[in-house]
């Protein structure tokens, strides 16, 4: 098929051996690409009992079918392995230029095993593929990591993806950077890299990316560029940020580690504010059109000179999250999680937290090692943030291990507050008043995330009672477990909703790149397989029924403030609508595939080990 180059990479860092693989076509049919790939060579390669930073775990890059052709928002790659964080399947998704260069290059993905005997990095030149020393890059930041390799290699249009002191440094979420401002998040993806002492992946590619029918391609695409800029895409204009103001409205914005729902300085971070006074310029990724990239500039004041790509959630996390009002140090502490390598979410309720265990005086001054930690704090923020990043003292380096580690460590009931599911903090889609969203993030199979199964979305545009469950409600998630495991595995820019709204044209435009007829249906069958075999890799590994819970606080304490005032999420109306997923799903009520279901999607190997 065209699209797919039929080829990967399979690099042992610890034998240094480099082998150059053909893609299994059947793959192709039954995983689509992205993290249908990754979840495969997961399952195939880390049996159970793997420690997550061991070199037994292996890491995997895939691209999709489309990065390096002309379809719109398509330049995206995925990293895939055993979470540090949360020891689940774990994986990420970045945008930028890296994806369509290793396609370029000849490669549709990297399978990385072992561990170099100290750091490297890897060096792929079309054909020439060389692991480099890479000591002298030791404790650089990412764009310090990006801006070094490209002068060493003398070539400033090499693609970079690396990890900063962070993950050198194995903070369980640390992530992979490229392009500067791009990042496979989340789940600790960079974590996995500095555990193999693997620096960073340069690549230059020069060759191009084939599809089936040219012609008709370039006549399909141009109105859907077109689109990208049409007046429903608000991502381009006016920033994913306009989301504060419309959660606040909604009494959805969590505060001060979710004990509030609204917050009184709202305004002074909001999303509008933002693009007024910070926003200096916005960028886009290879291919799209839609550019969502707002950067922001400090111009005056303390922290003068700070830059970053500040996004709704990371302005959340580091900022009503913590109760900081301050644009200007919410600006610096997403600056120092781009340049340090850390997922902004995870950094900021991991910091919020502490806070939370601060303010209810489990915590001192001598503990947080002189950090007056009060909600609010914009000064105390930004150098935790800094110190975690560095794994600078015993505080900041317990915060590195994330909220559940070190509640779990803190003990004293503080796991209470910590706002995570499977060990992954959770995102800007309070669990009380928008609970199909919590929902998904419960059954998510990385841990707490929005991005899994987009079921918050239901809550947002209120076709269902936000502040309730029933039992409707496991078909809505499982759906959009299994239309995302397929868009993360084609793999499409998820800002494109709005212009793939019909999903037959995703199949279409598969067609003239692939010359492969299929179904959006078909499609779905594929991304069933993923989301299940996602969920047979998390029960090898020790995980059930009893991990797709939310937080204590969402089913013990009402909300107090806002307009979902007095919600809470009702324990028997949670296990009917878990019950109903699963039911949906057809596993059983432990929440595992049944024969006929593995049967079914042609996960033979998977029924024999688990023995149904
Ligand atoms: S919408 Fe944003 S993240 Fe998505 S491809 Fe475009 S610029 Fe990149």
């Amino acid at each position: 098929m065209k699209g797919y180059i039929g080829s990967y990479l399979d690099i042992d860092l610890t034998t240094r051996k480099v082998s150059k693989k053909s893609l299994a076509g059947e793959w192709c049919n039954q995983y689509v690409g992205g993290i249908g790939f990754g979840i495969k060579v997961a399952w195939d390669n880390i049996p159970k009992g793997v420690d997550s930073l061991s070199p037994q775990n292996v890491i995997s890059f895939w691209t999709g079918p489309f990065a390096g052709t002309l379809v719109p928002v398509s330049s995206k790659y995925c990293a895939v392995a055993k979470s540090p964080l949360t020891d689940t399947i774990g994986y990420g998704i970045s945008s930028g230029y890296f994806g369509a260069e290793l396609k370029r290059a000849g490669y549709d993905g990297i399978v990385i095993r072992g561990k170099a005997s100290k750091l490297v990095y890897i060096f792929i030149d079309d054909d020439l593929i060389a692991i480099k020393d890479a000591s002298q890059l030791a404790g650089k930041t990412t764009w310090q990591t990006d801006d070094l390799i490209k002068e060493e290699l003398q070539d400033d249009s090499i693609r970079v993806a690396s990890i900063g002191p962070a993950g050198e440094r194995l903070v369980r979420f640390s992530c992979i950077t490229n392009a500067k401002n791009r990042h496979v998040g989340r789940n600790g993806m960079g974590t996995v890299m500095g555990s193999k002492n693997l620096k960073a992946i340069a690549v230059r590619g020069t060759k191009d990316v084939e599809v089936h029918d040219l012609r008709t391609l370039l006549k399909v695409v141009k109105p859907l560029y077109k689109a990208c800029r049409g007046p429903n895409m608000y991502y381009g204009r006016e920033g994913t940020p306009i989301k504060i103001m419309q959660h606040q409205k909604k009494g959805c914005l969590a505060t001060n580690n979710f004990q509030k729902m609204t917050f009184s300085q709202a305004e002074k971070v909001s999303g509008e504010t933002m693009l007024k006074t910070k926003v200096k310029k916005i960028i886009a990724c290879e291919m799209c059109a839609v550019a969502c990239d707002h950067v922001n500039v400090v111009e005056e004041g303390q922290y003068k000179g700070a830059h970053s790509s500040v996004d709704f959630e990371s302005l959340w996390a580091l900022g009503p999250c913590c109760g900081i009002g301050n644009l200007d140090a919410i600006t610096k502490a997403v600056e120092l999680c781009d340049t340090l390598g850390m997922d902004t979410i995870s950094t900021g309720l991991t910091v919020s937290w502490a806070m939370e265990c601060y303010e209810k005086r489990i915590f001192d001054k001598e503990l947080t090692e002189g950090l007056d930690l009060n909600f609010g704090n914009h000064e105390a923020m930004v150098e935790l943030v800094r110190r975690i990043g560095l794994r600078e003292g015993r505080f900041a380096t317990m915060l590195g291990e994330g909220s559940k580690r070190a509640a779990i460590q803190t003990g004293r009931g503080t796991i209470k507050f910590a706002m995570q599911i499977k060990g992954l903090e959770t995102s800007a889609y309070p669990f009380r008043t928008m609970q199909t969203g919590a929902l998904g993030h419960a059954t998510c199979i990385t841990g707490a995330f929005y991005q899994r199964s987009g079921s918050y979305q239901y809550d947002e545009k209120e076709v269902v009672d936000r502040l309730s469950l029933d039992e409707k409600r496991g078909k809505l998630v499982a759906d959009g477990e299994n239309d995302y495991s397929v868009i993360d595995s084609l793999i499409i820019c998820k800002f494109s909703r709005k212009i793939y709204e019909n999903k037959e044209e995703l199949a279409k435009l598969y067609y003239l790149v692939t010359g492969k007829k299929i179904t959006w249906k078909e499609f779905l069958k594929a991304g069933e397989r993923i989301y299940n075999l996602g969920r047979a890799f998390n029960i090898r590994h020790g995980f059930g029924r009893e991990d797709d819970y939310l937080p204590a606080r969402a089913y013990e304490e009402r909300v107090k403030d806002g307009p979902g005032k007095g919600a809470i999420v009702r324990m028997d109306q949670w296990n009917a609508a878990l019950d109903s997923y699963y039911e949906y799903r057809e596993w059983s009520k432990d929440g595992i595939p049944t024969r006929k279901k593995l049967k079914q999607l042609s996960l033979e190997d998977v029924r024999e080990e688990m023995g149904v």
